[in-house]
């Protein structure tokens, strides 16, 4: 066995060995010692190998999954080995022969397939690297739907696409990884990233695996591609056949992305603006999850990738709007197709785990009832006495019928209660199957006549203890207590009644009608098991010979869920429907920032809406504005409305009218890279360089405070040049927010540039934040009074206001500020604490009151008696 068992692992030596032994994975050696650690679980031996003993640990196959899932999530891969012989056939090969086995798939992060492996909300990607002379690509692969897409990438776009796919698995060319022009963008994807070999993703061996995975002899069904493209796509189904192992995953038809389709929005600003993960990683408080009303898992799923891929093409756009409009207009119908959606199953994970042949009973019952789902959708979008639905929505229901002949095999072959797998039978309906009939009716009989038999050999033996009982090893027997067992062992009843087993405190038998009773219920029971395993083959290759049909009905519930969720935020927040077209305007009225706006709801507090207007006459906006007044929300809220608008859903504004813009830069706030070695200033120039160089004139700025990581003059000298270099190089539209108010002065200069300011209140000292967007610059930043709010020391906000005070007159006076403030105010008697808290100061009585307590000796009376003498002493203070 142990010979078998390494020869298996050396086909597998970057995967831990599930290696099947009867009810349990076990794993040895090396992966032992790993799964062990990972799993918690104990860690023994067994047998000697070279003379070392043989470390092991193992699984239950029947909790396999919750094991594989810990694993897959600590970033191993497992090559899972099954017995594919029964142990009798290896028998007659001599008695030492040992079961073949056989590695069956190797689980890795980018091919799961199993609910409890994936989230349901989530796509899972598995994306390749395709490279072929300058020409780059991207192919991704979900192989728990089988959505299968391409695009021809620009090198230095590489990083900023996988941030938008996040893809569970990346795998690329080892020659790619030894390249250091490639490596910086696939730094960021280490973690994920599987190498292969550089054969894998030749162009012509792809372009063979891709014909032959769709039975096509030419491509150019699907489109016509480049040669990184195919390489791409190519080694993507060579690492498919390479896990999977002769099983085919469904795929849906490959569906080229032309570049320029989508918004091209870099890995930093999809950072920056929390798309569809926070700063910090989480999913939870980015836009994706304030604006995700999707009721279903496949709907989910569509909506993300709308979202991390804004469309370019007005038409295309206006055609999702119109699909919202209408079940915006149509609440009732909306509510009732949100049920419907609400109750429809996975059909897409369900159908791609019958096409590997990992599917159960459930799985053909979620297809069942999805189909049934999507008939009833079907039915009520025919029924609506609505206008004219749009062609989105007639495309979409085109999608949902059909599929009546396969509900109602699947709907009589299928038993009410299914158990998760079909190993053990019992989910075919009765009466479905005559002959299945027969033999469970054969079983039942034969058990009942069992139960029959207990009375009458009771009678027979004149013991009214007997029992008739059941285990695995002697199936069937009769049990009496030791003290009866006599009578049964001799003449006449020992005719009947056949010794097998003697227990402490009992003794067990047979009898002849038993044992034939007792092989004609596991021969029924056999015969009834082999007959569903052959009718669970049947409705699967019933379900998957309408495959593409019944992909098609999942994707179109999947676009009805994303356009009636669309409507449904749309309808509860005060969307409005923006108007698309090709110009360079972006007039937005009333917009608001719909993560600030739900923070703000749940505080109850308003959020203030406000307008912005870039057009080719005023394409640059400069907003100043004190510190805390809403700049960066303003800047980040036109952004994230050209993303909504432009995936085809309505927008938190009252009215929005917006040039499609082809690339979304921003720049705001910065951390240390450490990782790689560049300080916060570094970063925000590196991002700042990017925008300057690439923005067309179909672009979106968002510059948010450039040039503050470096001294006052060296910074408000590049805001400056990089401002001119926008307004007359670039010449798209832009948002420049900023402190430095000295760049106001451009507006003289510069013709297109607009000068906004957000408007604050001053009150008896205190700033009040408007939070209004208004024309005009501002003069101050009120920076020290926000340090106040936030609680820096008052002798430090004492010290701040007399620096910036003689900073502002010596600007006019013209002398050395600094050096006379180092000299003529003393700063530490500036900042010597006067006091250190209000209430006690200069109280050193009711401090040596307060020392004098012994709370430990006082009872409640002497408490409260303290407690108003000391409040008397701070009074008559
Ligand atoms: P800084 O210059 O310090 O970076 P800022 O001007 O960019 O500040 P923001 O970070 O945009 O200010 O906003 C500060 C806070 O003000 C937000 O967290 C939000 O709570 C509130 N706020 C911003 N805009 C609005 C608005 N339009 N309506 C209501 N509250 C708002």
């Amino acid at each position: 066995m142990m010979a078998q068992y390494l020869a298996i692992k050396a086909d597998c030596q970057d995967s831990l060995l599930f290696y099947r032994m009867g009810d349990f994975y076990e794993l040895f050696f090396d992966d032992a010692v790993a799964a062990s650690d990972a799993l918690d679980i104990a860690l023994t031996k067994r047998g000697k190998h070279a003379g070392a003993e043989i470390p092991m640990c193992g699984v239950p196959v029947h909790s396999a999954e919750s094991y594989l899932n810990r694993l897959i999530r600590k970033g191993f891969r497992v090559a899972v080995c099954e017995q594919t012989e029964d142990p009798a056939e290896a028998k007659k090969r001599g008695a030492k022969s040992v079961v073949r086995r056989e590695v069956v798939r190797l689980v890795t992060p980018g091919t799961l397939t199993e609910d409890s492996l994936l989230e349901a909300r989530q796509s899972n990607y598995l994306a390749a690297v395709g490279r072929a002379r300058d020409e780059h690509a991207l192919a991704w692969l979900d192989m728990s739907t089988g959505q299968f897409q391409v695009m021809a990438v620009a090198a230095g776009e590489l990083g900023d696409r996988l941030a938008a796919l996040l893809p569970g698995e990346l795998l690329a060319a080892e020659s790619m990884l030894e390249d250091p022009a490639s490596t910086p963008a696939l730094e960021d994807w280490r973690k994920i990233l599987t190498p292969l070999p550089a054969q894998d993703f030749d162009s012509t061996a792809g372009e063979r695996r891709l014909k032959a995975a769709y039975g096509i002899a030419a491509l150019d069904a699907f489109g016509s591609f480049g040669r990184a493209e195919v390489a791409a796509a190519g080694a993507l189904l060579a690492y498919v056949e390479a896990t999977q192992i002769g099983r085919r995953p469904l795929l849906q038809p490959l569906r080229q992305v032309a570049p320029d389709s989508v918004m091209a929005i870099d890995a930093a600003t999809r950072r920056n603006l929390e798309l569809s993960l926070t700063l910090s990683g989480e999913r939870q408080g980015s836009l994706l999850s304030v604006i995700d009303r999707t009721v279903s898992s496949a709907g989910a799923r569509l909506l993300a990738a709308q979202l991390s891929a804004p469309l370019t093409d007005p038409a295309a756009i206006e055609r999702r709007l119109d699909m919202v409009q209408y079940c915006l207009d149509a609440e009732a119908l909306r509510q009732e197709l949100r049920g419907l959606l609400r109750r429809a199953p996975d059909m897409q994970r369900a159908l791609s785990r019958l096409s590997l042949g990992r599917g159960g009973p459930r799985d053909l019952a979620a297809v069942r009832d999805g189909l049934e789902a999507a008939q009833a959708v079907d039915t009520l979008l025919q029924q609506s006495k609505l206008p004219l639905p749009p062609a989105g929505i007639e495309a979409a229901r085109g999608r949902l019928g059909g599929h009546a002949r396969l509900i109602a095999v699947l709907d009589s072959a299928l038993a009410e209660d299914l158990p998760m797998q079909s190993r053990d039978g019992g989910f075919i309906a009765t009466g479905f199957r005559p002959e299945l009939d027969d033999l469970r009716t054969l079983r039942d009989q034969s058990r009942r006549h069992i139960a029959g038999l207990e009375g009458s050999y009771r009678e027979q033996a004149g013991i009214t203890a007997l029992k008739i009982r059941h285990n695995n090893v002697l199936g069937y027997y009769i049990e009496v207590s030791a003290r009866h067992a006599d009578g049964l062992l001799a003449v006449p009843l020992n005719a009947t009644f056949i010794h097998r087993q003697t227990m402490a405190n009992a003794m067990r038998f047979s009898t002849v009608e038993l044992a034939d009773l007792e092989r004609r219920i596991a021969e029924a029971a056999d015969k009834a098991l082999a007959l569903e395993l052959a009718m669970f083959e049947e409705l699967s290759q019933a379900v998957l010979a309408d495959s593409a049909a019944i992909a098609a009905t999942a994707e179109a519930l999947a676009a009805l869920d994303v356009a009636a969720a669309n409507a449904e935020q749309a309808a509860q927040h005060n969307y409005c429907r923006p108007q698309i077209d090709d110009s360079t305007g972006f007039a937005i009225s009333g917009g608001r920032h719909p993560v600030v706006e739900a923070a703000l709801a749940r505080q109850q507090q308003p959020f203030v809406a406000n307008d912005c207007a870039l057009s080719a006459e005023q394409s640059v906006w400069l907003l100043t504005g004190p510190n805390m007044a809403g700049k960066s929300t303003f800047l980040r809220q036109n952004a994230l409305i050209a993303i909504m608008a432009q995936m085809g859903a309505f927008v938190p504004a009252a009215t929005a009218a917006i040039g499609t813009v082809d690339r979304l830069f921003s720049r705001v706030g910065a951390a240390d890279d450490l990782a790689r070695g560049r300080s916060t200033f570094m970063v925000e120039m590196v991002e700042t360089a990017a925008i300057l160089n690439q923005a067309g004139p179909r672009a979106l700025v968002i510059l948010d405070e450039i040039g503050r990581g470096t001294a006052t003059y060296d910074g408000l000298s590049i805001a400056w040049a990089a401002l001119e270099h926008l307004h007359e190089v670039n010449r798209c539209r832009a948002l420049f927010a900023t402190h430095y108010h000295e760049l106001t002065a451009l507006a003289g200069t510069l013709d297109h540039l607009h000068i906004a300011t957000m408007r604050v209140k001053e009150w008896q000292g205190e700033v009040i934040f408007l939070h209004e967007v208004a024309a005009g610059a501002a003069d101050r930043s009120y920076g020290i009074q926000v340090a106040k709010l936030a609680g820096l020391p008052a002798s430090v906000i004492e010290r701040a206001e007399q620096v910036l005070t003689a900073l502002e007159q010596n600007e006019t006076s013209g002398a050395n500020t600094a050096a006379r403030l180092a000299d003529d105010l003393p700063l530490f008697a500036a900042t010597r604490p006067q006091s250190h808290h209000p209430a006690t100061a200069g109280n050193t009585e009711v401090e040596e009151a307060l020392a004098a307590l012994a709370p430990d000796e006082m009872s409640p009376r002497d408490a409260l008696d303290a407690l108003y003498r000391l409040k008397a002493l701070v009074n008559a203070d």
